[in-house]
């Protein structure tokens, strides 16, 4: 048995704690990392030991305050920094990060559980944001139209909108707050972010890099805590962007409170993502991709299958989808060969149990059973294998609330016009793919289905940087996604100015009392 070395960032610093000492988590404020005056804190626990690694304070509301302000203060300079000093911080994080690849990697599989190799794609996938930010020269650019009426010019600016503020879930806490704040802070904003309170650790030594490549004191702050932190910064005169990764109710919440006190709002949320199998796909290929998607990082990714629907003669997989799903290796995310890590807490342990027992009562078929999985060296961890239901209709609880655990419903439909209905018919609209050698059906379901991210033979078709992440219905509030062109769009403030200039040759023209220009 393994058990991973991790050091703490080294802002972190150590503090009593039940008569132990475990490092505590900082602050980022105006470029300090300062200890937290904070009452409230909360255990950062290994989920595949219980481990206590660290713990991470609720910032008072004085403490928010001064990193929204020191945000605000260095908004002044940092607004006209010019795009190749901003560009370049990126291009330095960006090797940064490959550099500490592996430090991060052991720290964030330490804290969250997902394995090595996953911990680094959860990275990977965030860097790739950073290598866009560093392209910022070519992004954040206006347009122009000549001679718009008689020696008059029209064009646009996008200039930064001020502070910005980024609210991050525990699946991921590499990769999102990278996908909020390169992309602000590069546009010339400067930004506060509430990390997960579950999983903070990689996350804070990714902010200590961005340091270390040179953003600047105050155009990046931290503050940690939850509702309460997470209301001031909804309420907050200062923020004017809010951009928000996580759960369904928490993000509601987020984008009526924010968007009442008249700041720009993003939030992407919760999913239920079906794949679609044809009976003409490629039937190795497609169950694998079935079984790694669904079973992958535990199922607590947002774009995780978490349905897989049967359509005609393809009902006849089921056998081979069982026997696949079966093979796969529940252990710490540090033991060579595991493909199951545990999942984030006790209380998300508690979650993913009683939603199989209530799919077990309200009549779905158990096809393979993952409660307690023998996982030698770690019986304390939050663990669960492979789990697959049939049979499973709307209504059952199973298929109507997200699961995020390695749970797998797999559903039938006679054709792909019931397969869409289906689909369309879910409150979610994250991610959903189809596997088929039919290009007309692939074509079909593109035009058809109302999801933000499809895939055609691909489970889990997360953009690249080049476009942006999207998300419909229940999925997703506001109407820019984040990354891409449209986080430009959602980072920035139009300004559109029309110009005309005169020569002495045409003083004296009178007075224009119509709205000609
Ligand atoms: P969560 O909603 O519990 O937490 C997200 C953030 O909100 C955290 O920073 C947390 O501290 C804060 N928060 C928690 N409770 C709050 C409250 N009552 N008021 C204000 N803030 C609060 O989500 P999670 O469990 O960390 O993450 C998993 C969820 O995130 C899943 O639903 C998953 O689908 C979703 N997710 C969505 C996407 C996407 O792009 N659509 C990506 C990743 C995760």
């Amino acid at each position: 048995m393994t058990h991973p070395a991790v050091s703490p960032a080294s802002s972190v610093s150590s503090a009593a704690h039940s008569g132990n000492t475990v490092p505590a988590i900082p602050l980022l404020i105006n470029g300090e990392f300062v200890q937290s005056r904070s009452t409230v804190w909360r255990d950062i626990i290994n989920p595949a030991t219980q481990e206590v690694l660290a713990r991470v304070p609720f910032a008072t509301p004085e403490e928010t305050d001064a990193a929204i302000n020191a945000a605000h203060k260095a908004f002044q300079h940092w607004r006209k920094t010019p795009i190749g000093a901003r560009a370049r911080i990126f291009l330095r994080y960006q090797q940064l990060i490959r550099d500490n690849m592996k430090q991060l990697a052991a720290m964030l599989t330490a804290e969250q559980g997902k394995t090595l190799a996953d911990a680094e794609g959860d990275i990977f996938r965030g860097l790739e944001v950073v290598e866009h930010a560093a392209n910022i020269g070519n992004l954040q650019m206006g347009e122009l139209a000549n001679n718009v009426a008689n020696g008059v010019d029209t064009y646009t600016l996008l200039q930064p909108i001020g502070v910005c503020a980024g609210i991050t879930p525990f699946n991921f806490p590499a990769m999102i707050p990278l996908w909020m704040f390169p992309m602000a802070i590069a546009c010339g904003n400067t930004f506060v972010l509430k990390p997960s309170e579950q999983d903070p650790m990689v996350t804070m030594r990714l902010v200590e890099l961005a340091l270390e490549a040179g953003v600047p004191a105050g155009v990046l702050n931290v503050v940690h805590g939850g509702e309460q932190v997470v209301n001031a910064l909804c309420d907050h005169a200062h923020i004017r962007a809010l951009s928000f990764v996580g759960s369904g109710r928490v993000g509601q919440h987020v984008y009526q409170r924010a968007s009442l006190n008249g700041k720009r709002v993003q939030c992407m949320m919760a999913a239920k993502n079906h794949a679609v199998v044809m009976p003409d796909a490629n039937r190795t290929q497609t169950i694998n991709s079935l079984v790694g998607a669904a079973f992958g990082a535990a199922g607590q990714r947002c774009m995780a299958v978490s349905v897989a629907v049967l359509v005609g003669a393809a009902r006849e997989w089921l056998p081979d989808l069982i026997d696949v799903a079966r093979t796969l290796k529940v252990s710490a995310g540090t033991e060579a060969g595991t493909d199951i890590g545990p999942v984030i807490s006790r209380t998300a342990a508690d979650r993913v149990a009683t939603l199989i027992e209530r799919g077990v009562q309200q009549g779905a078929r158990l096809e393979l059973d993952g409660r307690n999985p023998q996982v030698p060296g770690y019986e304390k961890g939050n663990f669960f294998g492979p789990t697959l239901f049939s049979g499973v209709r709307p209504g059952m609880d199973i298929y109507e609330q997200e699961i995020f655990g390695p749970v797998l419903c797999v559903m039938e439909a006679e054709n792909l016009a019931q397969a869409i209905a289906l689909i369309n018919a879910s409150p979610y609209g994250n991610g959903t793919a189809i596997f088929t050698q039919s290009g007309a059906a692939a074509r079909q379901f593109q035009e058809e289905i109302d999801v933000g991210q499809v895939g055609i033979n691909v489970p889990i078709p997360v953009p690249v940087p080049l476009f942006s992440f999207t998300g419909s219905r229940g999925s997703k509030l506001g109407d820019l996604g984040p990354y891409g062109k449209q986080v430009i769009s959602f980072y920035t403030q139009t300004k559109t100015v029309t110009q005309r200039w005169f020569d002495d040759s045409q003083a004296g023209a009178g007075v224009n009392t119509t709205i000609a220009l």
